[in-house]
């Protein structure tokens, strides 16, 4: 090949790969152009994001800012030295600064009220650990005004997390504070007033119950006296005008002490089915003349004293027992006391009376709970009553721990009943009967009682006791006596009344304890006559060795001489050979509170039951015959209680369960019970007859 001819085709590659290089270039400038198009877009498209978020965000900081400032709350920055490094509007204003002069300022120091620096100091040792809390404390504005501000504080971190400063957000509580302390002392005015109030009503029904007693007790004597027709009915209206003041002044104590709070839930063990039955004794005398039968149970698992309050638990069960008696013309009225659990430790029991009376409207329930409400205008002029007994008796159950039920329907009936705890004392019930005795004798006892008393009647019933036991005695009229007795005779022991004219107990007991005089630490026994206890720790508070509240009974009187006295040899009369007892099969505990050691009476009575009752029981088992079912049962109820007041308690029961099955209508159980109960009957009539021949 020529070079010529190579020369041509080196030429031709070069314009070939020439033209290669033009296509790949062309190409490429396309791609590279549609590339920048792209990223125009995307440009755009970003621009318009960033706008759209900057936007956003401005209005939320906006949002944000303006709550701040609409919420009224004044935010202040720190550093770790308490110094301000920055201050908002609002806090400027809260205490009457411009920012420029707080700038740099020692807060503690320029802001906060001296007393409360311990306080902020405490805060900032939080604050420095990281810990955000709020608190509240005072602080002087400007104009030396002081304001009360709540502050919320929280710590200010950098980007490593240390603690740089803090931020505080303070609320101006001033009014808040201002309205609160105004509302203390307002409390503290009513309380005063109410205290004052209570006081007064309370000192008001003692006073008034003094003469009141004598009244009634004279009323008494005098309507026993030959009277005319006319002068009986008048001295009748007297006595129930008199026993119906009675009943609501001891009711308005009652609510004023229990409203006061001064009443105590006394813990003592005692012994809830004599407790039942003495209320059985009460009422049976009251339903004897009406066709009411009144039943009584006890779940027999209750063998051991139960820990509580007696007092309250007889006040409860008598006033629901009353209600059911007034309002129940015939009928029957139950009370049982269930268990409803039963431990070592505890007992739950459930008091339920009911009654087959006129009822209660279902919207009246409420209302029967409120002081000085009935269930209707027409209940007063009809059954009379003031409306206290059931606010006092749910106020009661309330403060033993308990809630009143009631369940009733118009001219069916009404059933109340609640559920208490008690502890269990674990003593079984029968100890306490031989605790009972009330022959006394202290005829050994070397010094002689004195008995601080101004009311005759009072007087009387102790001193009666006194010297029934041979306990000689000394009396005074008055604190001012009582002082001037002690002055120159030991005392075995010093019974002092409360409220006396002249000088009071609690005055005499002061002079008697701080003087010199040789009764200086004798036994003072407060004599109290209010029912509900108050008065205890108050006349313990006083110097008081302890309280005996009355109405007291012979039982109370000697527990409590035994308790102080000092004696060599204590000797109590029914350790002595030579006195009578009853026989020991008997209700010996029950005979001894009732007849109190006067054998004539219990003669008497024993006597009686010998000749009336087998004719009765005769009466009985000739019914029974006859299949009168019913009129047998009401045989059994009237002479039930004449074998409780012989002391046969067992045929008591028997006799009750008898009058239970024949008001049922069960023929065959009752004629069998009876056949059981006259077995019984023919073995123990003898221990009767026994015991005085
Ligand atoms: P009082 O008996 O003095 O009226 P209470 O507070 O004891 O006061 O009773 C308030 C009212 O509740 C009674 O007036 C009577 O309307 C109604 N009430 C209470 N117990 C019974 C009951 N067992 N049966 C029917 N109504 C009753």
């Amino acid at each position: 090949m020529s070079d010529l001819e190579r020369l041509q085709r080196k030429l031709d590659r070069a314009v070939a790969a020439r033209k290669q290089a033009e296509v790949i270039l062309e190409k490429k400038a396309i791609e590279l152009y549609n590339t920048n198009q792209k990223l125009k877009k995307i440009n755009s498209d970003l621009e318009k994001e960033i706008n759209k978020r900057s936007e956003a965000l401005i209005k939320s900081e906006f949002k944000y800012r303006s709550i701040i400032e609409n919420m009224n709350l004044g935010l202040l920055e720190v550093d770790l030295e308490q110094n301000i490094t920055k201050a908002y509007p609002l806090f400027c204003q809260m205490v009457g600064y411009s920012e420029a002069e707080l700038m740099g300022q020692n807060a503690q120091d320029l802001l906060v009220v001296k007393d409360f620096i311990p306080i902020l100091e405490e805060q900032h040792i939080l604050r420095n650990k990281g810990e955000g809390h709020a608190y509240e404390i005072q602080i002087r504005r400007k104009n030396g005004e002081i304001i009360w501000t709540m502050i919320s504080g929280a710590p200010f971190l950098d980007m490593e997390g240390n603690v740089i400063g803090s931020i505080g957000i303070h609320y101006d509580i001033t009014d808040r504070k201002n309205m609160q302390s105004e509302l203390e002392n307002a409390k503290a005015i009513a309380e005063n007033a109410q205290k004052a109030e209570t006081q007064f009503l309370a000192s008001m029904s003692h006073e008034i119950r003094t003469p009141l007693n004598a009244i009634i007790g004279m009323s008494h004597l005098i309507h026993d006296t030959n009277l005319s027709l006319e002068q009986k009915e008048y001295m009748e209206i007297l006595l129930s005008s008199a026993n119906i003041l009675q009943s609501l002044i001891s009711d308005i104590l009652d609510i004023s002490k229990i409203d006061a709070g001064t009443i105590e839930v006394q813990q003592r063990p005692f012994d809830i089915v004599q407790l039942l039955k003495s209320l059985e004794r009460t009422f049976q005398v009251k339903l004897d003349s009406k066709p009411v039968n009144l039943i009584l149970n006890i779940d027999a698992t209750i063998n051991t004293l139960i820990v509580g309050d007696e007092l309250l638990i007889n006040q409860v069960l008598l006033n629901l027992i009353s209600n059911a008696e007034k309002f129940t013309k015939e009928g029957l009225i139950q009370v049982d006391i269930q268990c409803i659990s039963k431990n070592e430790s505890e007992y739950i029991l459930r008091f339920v009376v009911q009654d087959s009376g006129i009822g209660i409207e279902e919207d009246k329930i409420d209302l029967i709970f409120q002081q000085f409400k009935q269930a209707s205008a027409e209940i007063r002029e009809t059954y009379g009553g003031t409306g206290l007994g059931l606010a006092i008796t749910k106020k009661l159950i309330g403060l033993m721990g308990g809630d009143i039920e009631v369940t009733s329907a118009l001219n069916q009936g009404t059933s109340m009943s609640f559920e208490l705890k008690f502890k269990n004392s674990g003593i079984p019930t029968k100890e306490k009967q031989n605790l009972s005795f009330v022959n006394k004798e202290y005829s050994d006892v070397q010094k002689p009682v004195l008995v601080v008393e101004d009311n005759k009647m009072n007087q009387k019933y102790i001193t009666k006791l006194l010297q029934k036991w041979n306990l000689s005695f000394d009396l005074a009229e008055d604190g001012i006596q009582a002082v001037e007795r002690t002055k120159s005779k030991e005392y075995a022991i010093i019974f002092m009344d409360l409220q006396m004219p002249r000088m009071t107990g609690n005055e005499a007991t002061n002079i008697i304890r701080t003087t010199d005089n040789p009764n200086k630490s004798a036994p003072i026994i407060a004599l109290t006559a209010s029912t509900l206890l108050s008065k205890k720790q108050e006349a313990l508070s006083l110097g008081m060795s302890d309280f005996l509240s009355k109405p007291y009974n012979p039982k109370g009187l000697a527990e409590i001489i035994d308790t102080y006295i000092d004696r060599s040899a204590p000797k109590a009369l029914d350790e002595s050979p030579e006195e009578f007892q009853f026989n020991a099969q008997l209700n010996v505990e029950y005979l001894n509170e009732m007849f109190d050691g006067d054998l004539e009476y219990a003669k008497d009575m024993f006597e009686t039951f010998l000749i009336s009752t087998p004719p009765d029981f005769k009466e009985i088992e000739n019914l029974l015959n006859d299949e009168q079912i019913l009129e047998a049962g009401r045989r059994a109820h009237k002479i039930k209680p004449t074998f409780i007041m012989v002391g046969l308690d067992q045929l008591g029961e028997d006799l009750q369960e008898l009058e239970k099955i024949a008001s049922a209508g069960k023929i065959n159980e009752s004629i069998e019970l009876y056949k059981k109960i006259k077995i019984y009957f023919n073995d123990h009539v003898n221990l009767v007859q026994s015991d005085f021949e």
